[in-house]
């Protein structure tokens, strides 16, 4: 075996006999070499048949780099070459050039790169491997959140689910946002695994470890199959929005939609996530509206290209959003008032007080403690949304309801109520 080769083999080897996950190797410019044809080639790098679960790569370099790499495995013939593209996430301040995130098959023996341009990089390129080793990472629990607005929060995987090992710490001091606008995007990475937990772990690497950032960029994922798993988690700046992330929840979709449309049991948790969310900060799933930090006029559920330019959340997926908007209205209209089975709910502890009761023009309504609330009718549909601002003392005007019997739901710290209360119409 030749040096060169032995070097990756030890290096390879001896980061899986200690339990790490990634490891670099690096391609000088003077290592690409002209073939009989006009193409500047590396040697094929291998091996890379060691034990794993999921296994990927991203290129990073100085300078600006036009390659195409192709793979090949143990007795079958060698892929096509494919392009190398520029990480479609990066972010404003990001000072390398690096690539998107290639999964490969796990019986990848070796990889080759080559050089659109002919003549050699102008820098070495760094090659960034992400193996999780079988039974690795595991989806073991699931949580929920509960929500005192019309919508329940999705079960989700926290952290420890997708980093049992727990190295894969979280911001110490995560800069708090308030969300104005939903953004969503594809990974633009493979369609299928066995495990998308390691999938997950495999992005936070590639972001914290090749990209630099803080931690993995978005705020929730969500696998093929439906199941959310937490990144940043709720209400943390991420970054996965062109480097205007202030006011925005990013949810990266698993898989690439470029190639092929989200399958509907991701639609359908992506769309419980985002009507959960848009209840959560009283957004309307259809509307547009300023984004400050972009200073653009966004759709409140928008596609990460409307940011910038991009191809994220691809050509398969952005064409359905406003089907996605309004499946996300119809969700909160239609599936979140099944969560409202207890009415009689009353908590004594809140001293609130509606006043007049019955009401026509107006209800005073006042507690012992600041409160946020919102109001539903007797079908269970939202009339008022969630409040964002906790007050003693509110004085609302109830003209336009109906006449009819009327839920406040009033949130309190930790405490919680539900008072009854009728509007009555002159005839
Ligand atoms: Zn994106």
């Amino acid at each position: 075996m030749k040096p060169f080769l032995t070097f990756i083999f030890f290096l390879l080897t001896n980061v899986f006999l200690f339990g790490q996950i990634r490891t670099t190797q690096e391609v000088k410019p003077l290592q690409f070499e002209l073939l009989a044809t006009s193409n500047l080639v590396t040697k094929w790098i291998e091996p890379l048949s060691i034990e794993k679960e999921v296994f990927s790569f991203a290129v990073k370099s100085k300078t600006t780099i036009h390659l195409q790499f192709r793979t090949k495995k143990s007795g079958k013939k060698i892929s096509q070459w494919k392009n190398l593209e520029l990480n479609s996430h990066r972010q404003t301040y990001d000072q390398y050039w690096v690539s998107e995130l290639y999964f490969l098959s796990v019986e990848t023996e070796g990889i080759q790169f080559r050089h659109l341009i002919n003549k050699r990089p102008q820098s070495p390129i760094e090659i960034n491997f992400i193996s999780i080793p079988i039974g690795y990472a595991s989806e073991k629990s699931i949580q929920s959140d509960s929500s005192t607005c019309a919508c329940e929060q999705p079960a989700y995987f926290n952290r420890e689910d997708w980093c049992p090992t727990n190295d894969c710490p979280e911001i110490s001091n995560p800069a708090i946002t308030s969300v104005t606008h939903l953004i969503v995007h594809h990974a633009a990475s493979a369609n299928t695994s066995s495990n998308w937990a390691g999938v997950v772990k495999s992005i936070w690497e590639f972001h914290v470890n090749v990209n630099g950032w803080d931690d993995i960029g978005y705020n929730w994922l969500v696998d093929p199959e439906g199941k959310i798993y937490q990144g940043r988690g709720d209400n943390v700046r991420g970054a996965h929005f062109c480097g205007t992330n202030s006011g925005t929840m990013g949810v990266c979709m698993l898989g690439n939609f470029q190639t092929q449309a989200p399958q509907d049991s991701a639609l359908e948790m992506l769309t419980k996530l985002l009507a959960w969310k848009s209840c959560d900060v009283d957004i309307t799933p259809t509307d547009s509206s300023f984004h400050s930090s972009s200073g653009l006029i966004l759709n409140t559920i928008s596609g990460h290209k409307q940011g910038c330019s991009t191809a994220c959340p691809g050509d398969l997926f952005f064409p359905l959003f406003p089907e996605l908007r309004l499946a996300v209205e119809s969700y909160i209209a239609d599936s979140c008032k099944t969560i409202f089975s207890n009415i009689n709910n009353r908590n004594e502890n809140l001293e609130i007080s509606l006043f007049p009761n019955p009401a026509i023009d107006n209800i005073t309504i006042t507690s012992s403690q600041k409160f946020t609330f919102f109001i539903i009718d007797s079908k269970g549909i939202i009339i008022h949304p969630k409040t964002k601002k906790a007050l003693n003392k509110i004085n609302l005007d109830i003209d336009q309801f109906s006449e009819g019997v009327y839920f406040l739901y009033i949130k309190s710290g930790e405490q919680f109520s539900v008072e009854k209360f009728t509007v009555l119409r002159a005839n």
